[in-house]
């Protein structure tokens, strides 16, 4: 897999992440969890806001294996993947995510 093929956040409403100015500026994102959750490891609740000056991120690396998305580790999800918060504080949810 190729940068290029890798899948893009295509939305994310985490208004407290320093990332997120008009959707997710990182680089890459990396998707992690325990316990039924699949957070954005890359989550940062800083004061300023950081990343690339445009939001072209994508998914770098999922270690969420029971996801049907993923293979070997990456993400393969088609359109992409929607972000959202979770449940608790400074919690985010990768709501792309499906239980195989
Ligand atoms: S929570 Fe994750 S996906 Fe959302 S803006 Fe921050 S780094 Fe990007
Ligand atoms: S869709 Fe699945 S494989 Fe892709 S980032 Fe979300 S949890 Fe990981």
């Amino acid at each position: 897999m190729t940068t290029t093929d890798m899948p893009a956040v295509s939305e994310c409403t985490v208004t407290g992440c320093s990332y997120n100015h008009d959707g997710c500026h990182a680089f890459a994102i990396t998707v992690s969890g325990e316990h039924g959750h699949a957070d954005c490891a890359t989550f940062i609740p800083l004061a300023r806001k950081g990343g690339l000056p445009m939001a072209i991120a994508k998914v770098g690396a999922c270690s969420r294996t029971d996801c049907m998305h993923n293979r070997d580790l990456e993400c393969t999800a088609p359109g992409g993947v929607r972000m959202a918060p979770g449940v608790g504080e400074n919690t985010t949810n990768c709501m792309t995510y499906a239980r195989m």
